[in-house]
């Protein structure tokens, strides 16, 4: 009797625990969070808890063993990682400078990874001093947010000589903010400035938290076919993709949450769904403007993808109130994209165009209270046969400077029918 007894709480105990080897460790740091995942060899149980004094948070695995060493290179949170494996149980340690939060939760395999336990760190204390003041300040520069795609556990598309889309557009996005910082009346905002992830809606919130007047996503995808090459410009469509091609890539870029390990939520809407689209449709309006604009000013010195432009359901283009667009800076998967894209002469030019692009839309429909729009409104002269810088400066009473300046002229040359914006 005693043994039955024995027996059934034995097998009570031994309830199917999942258990499962850890196989590795990556970190990625972002400025408001660190994400630590963990590779498992198949979906495990787990119990994970902070403590202080010193700060750490605790990850423990039944049954679970190590099959790696693990290690965090100098990291702005994490101080170091501690792990002990005693009678079948593993714990780690993850050691903290200071005192964050942690949220923790299971992926399942994806293209790239296979099962993963992921922890959150973050300072919740930084998103609710989030500036909620608008920006009303007169003349204020015209604020342009710029996001490289993907990032962290997502590498995005891969080259043929193994270069990452992730590392490749962030190297284009600062480029391309440099080239805006250059410019009077215009700033620009890095939505991604290292090799984290940021899922979709986190973007497009980050450019709409600081007052964002466009948003361009920047990307250098693959195609199923390497012969497949050239730039486009891509803004959202609702209803559907403008061509195969445009569907196929949003198809690509929306899984990019998945594999970046962001847990799919409730469908919480900032805004209801109506007021959400009434203002999208401005939105759109302002977003077709701003990519056609850049379109246009890409076209005289990058090789395009066929037309260049094209409209498909791009989750991260999504913003209610921020016209955006998308950039396919050229498909990683051509040999000569892909060399093209890791070429600074390339990507100077490159940027500068779309820059230009950028600039353009801002003086065709200029935000209010912007500098730009104040000039947008000064005097203009269109340029008429024999019309020289230097005789439309003295004619105006203004400098060549200050013509050039506005106009982001790097040359005297004017030609006939172009229009020149004049100082207030
Ligand atoms: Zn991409």
């Amino acid at each position: 009797m005693k043994k039955a007894l024995m027996t059934s709480i034995m097998l009570l105990t031994s309830v199917p625990l999942l258990a499962a080897e850890v196989k590795g460790m990556r970190v990625w740091s972002g400025p408001d969070n660190t994400r630590a995942v963990f590779d498992l060899s198949s979906q495990s149980d787990y119990k994970l808890f902070e403590l202080d004094n010193p700060p750490r948070v605790v990850i423990d695995m039944p049954k679970s063993a190590l099959n790696t060493q693990l290690k965090v290179k100098k990291n702005k949170d994490i101080k170091k990682v501690r792990y002990s494996n005693k009678d079948g149980q593993l714990r780690i340690v993850l050691d903290l400078h200071h005192k964050l939060n942690s949220k923790s939760f299971l992926l399942k395999p994806n293209d790239t990874y296979g099962h993963r336990l992921v922890v959150d760190l973050s300072n919740e204390k930084k998103a609710v001093e989030k500036t909620v003041a608008k920006v009303t300040k007169k003349n204020r520069d015209v604020v342009i947010a710029i996001d490289a795609g993907h990032g962290g556990e997502d590498p995005g598309a891969i080259g043929p000589t193994g270069t990452y889309e992730k590392d490749v557009v962030l190297k284009i996005a600062n480029e391309l903010a440099k080239e805006i910082n250059a410019q009077q009346g215009m700033k620009a905002l890095l939505i991604r400035t290292g090799d984290y992830y940021i899922k979709h809606r986190k973007r497009f919130e980050k450019a709409r938290d600081h007052n964002a007047d466009l948003f361009v996503s920047i990307h250098a995808d693959a195609f199923h076919s390497n012969k497949v090459h050239g730039a486009s410009v891509y803004i959202l469509s609702q209803r559907g993709a403008s061509s195969e091609a445009a569907k196929w890539l949003a198809a690509k870029e929306n899984k990019s949450d998945s594999i970046g390990g962001v847990v799919i939520e409730d469908k919480k809407d900032m805004l209801s769904q109506v007021l959400y689209d009434l203002s999208q449709n401005a939105a759109m309006e302002e977003s077709h403007k701003a990519a056609q604009s850049v379109h246009a000013s890409m076209k005289k010195v990058v090789k395009l993808h066929g037309h260049g432009f094209g409209q498909a359901n791009f989750l991260v283009l999504k913003s209610p109130d921020v016209p955006s667009m998308l950039i396919e800076t050229g498909y990683i998967s051509n040999p000569g994209d892909e060399k093209n894209l890791k070429n600074p002469a390339h990507v100077k030019k490159l940027t500068k165009q779309i820059s230009q692009g950028i600039r353009h839309y801002f003086y065709q429909s200029p935000p209010p209270n912007t500098w730009i729009a104040a000039q947008a409104k000064g005097k203009k002269h269109v340029v008429q046969s024999g019309d020289t810088l230097s005789g439309i400066a003295s004619k105006f009473g203004t400098s060549i400077a200050a013509i050039k300046s506005i106009n982001n002229k790097s040359n005297n040359a004017v030609r006939i029918g172009e229009v020149l914006y004049l100082p207030n």
